[in-house]
């Protein structure tokens, strides 16, 4: 039983039951099928009878596709971002690299609806499908997360995916890197292209929203690596990919940076929130395990400095946990435009805290902390792949205080 309580105000009823429902998805459904996922090849993630595909059905079942706007009409704004954070915790208390897979389920329809793109809300709503972001390239990762930054608008800067107009439509040709999570079994992306002609390099770029089934589009083997080995990632490649207009979304420079500039202030926002789960999930593990394991003839917990350690976990917890979801009440209240610094800021501190606390935890289970069959050296693999996620940690610091 973990000692911790929300500490938020307005907490109701409503919220406590999702998160039961949540909570015991996690324990249930995604920490066993997590496990067997961990030790597969990413072909056999991905493969038709992979556990990876009934969790998804199950994940369905329980009504939180499309979260947070699945929660209803009648939520304010403070109250949405409350559930979710309680939601998005339980699911990567479960699993990081399943919650973050599972979210991605028909997320085009909801993504073209926040773009003020009916047109595309419906269209995407007849597809079944995974959503994926598609910013990173192979010759080009930090570059990317450095919108706001000079470098961004040097004109000898060049991308490796590049796209030019030709009459109504767009040509796109290159590739993405293989860090595209969803990126081999997605069904539509959000993509970020350079044009062949820009002047101002990265920063002359445009956005579309697409169907990832137009001809001359093709994928790359799925990514094998150290942690978040549940989430599925890979390259997708362009070979002169003819785009119709209307999956068209932004081009203006001023435009392009913002929406770069916005969605990772989304995705680091989201970032904040799914490792609290990472970090409880370690401490209770190490708590539970302090008060199992008998040395000096009693439980560790009771000799002195095993407390301490288990009380700086516990204060690292909390306080990302705290920000993360004041972080997150922001970003909902303001309609989504939380100022990229404080998004960076939730992103950097909680999954560092969370790597600490998962090292802590695995530190506190002695040898059995480095054997497989114990559960920490999974999530400790699986916190140190957030340092690098959705922007390097020190990239998105250097990012964020360009606003300053
Ligand atoms: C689990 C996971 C999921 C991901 N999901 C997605 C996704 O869905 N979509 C997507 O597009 N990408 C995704 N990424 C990619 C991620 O955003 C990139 O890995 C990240 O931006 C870093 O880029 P890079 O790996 O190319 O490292 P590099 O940019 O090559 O960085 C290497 C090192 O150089 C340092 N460095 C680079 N530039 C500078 C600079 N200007 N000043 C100082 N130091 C610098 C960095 O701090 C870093 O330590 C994901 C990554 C991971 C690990």
């Amino acid at each position: 039983m973990s000692p911790t309580i929300d500490l938020d105000v307005g907490i109701s009823e409503e919220m406590l039951a999702l998160r039961d429902t949540t909570h015991r998805f996690a324990l249930e459904v995604m920490r066993p099928i997590a496990a067997q996922l961990d030790r597969m090849t990413p072909e056999a993630v991905i493969a038709e009878d992979s556990p990876l595909w009934q969790g998804l059905e199950k994940f369905k079942a329980i009504g939180l596709v499309g979260a947070p706007d699945c929660y209803g009409p009648d939520l304010t704004p403070e109250a949405r971002a409350l559930m979710h954070a309680m939601v998005i915790e339980e699911l990567c208390w479960g699993d990081v690299g399943l919650s973050i897979t599972y979210s991605l389920w028909n997320l085009g329809a909801s993504v073209a609806r926040q773009m003020g793109r009916e047109d595309l809300a419906e269209f995407f709503a007849q597809r079944d499908e995974f959503f994926c972001l598609a910013l990173t390239e192979p010759n080009h990762g930090s570059d990317m997360v450095a919108f706001n930054d000079a470098s961004f608008r040097d004109p000898a800067g060049r991308a490796d995916l590049r796209c030019r107009r030709d009459g109504e439509d767009y040509i796109l040709n290159g590739q993405k890197a293989a860090w595209v999570s969803c990126g081999t079994i997605a069904g539509c992306g959000m993509i970020f292209a350079t044009y062949e002609d820009s002047k101002i390099g990265r920063a002359g770029g445009a956005v579309f929203l697409l169907p990832l089934d137009l001809p001359g589009i093709t994928r790359g083997k799925p990514l094998d690596k150290l942690g978040q080995r549940t989430l599925n990632q890979g390259e997708i490649f362009f070979d002169e990919v003819r785009v119709p207009a209307r999956f068209f979304l932004a081009d203006d420079p001023d435009m392009y940076a913002m929406m770069l500039g916005g969605f990772l202030a989304h995705a680091n926002t989201a970032m904040g929130l799914q490792f609290v789960g990472v970090a409880r999930a370690a401490f209770d593990h190490a708590l539970a395990y302090a008060k199992e394991r008998v040395q000096g003839g009693k439980p560790i917990i009771e000799h002195q400095s095993v407390k301490a350690r288990l009380f700086n976990m516990f204060m690292k917890l909390e306080s990302a946990r705290s920000f993360a979801r004041q972080v997150a009440i922001q970003h909902y209240q303001r309609m989504g435009m939380i100022p990229f610094h404080y998004a960076a800021a939730s992103k950097v501190l909680v999954t560092q805290s969370a790597f600490e606390i998962a090292s802590e935890a695995l530190q506190m289970f002695g040898g059995n902390g480095l054997c497989r069959e114990y559960p920490l050296e999974k999530i400790f693999r699986d916190a140190r792949a957030g340092l690098i996620e959705d922007g390097e940690n020190h990239m998105l610091g250097l990012t964020a205080a360009n606003n300053f």
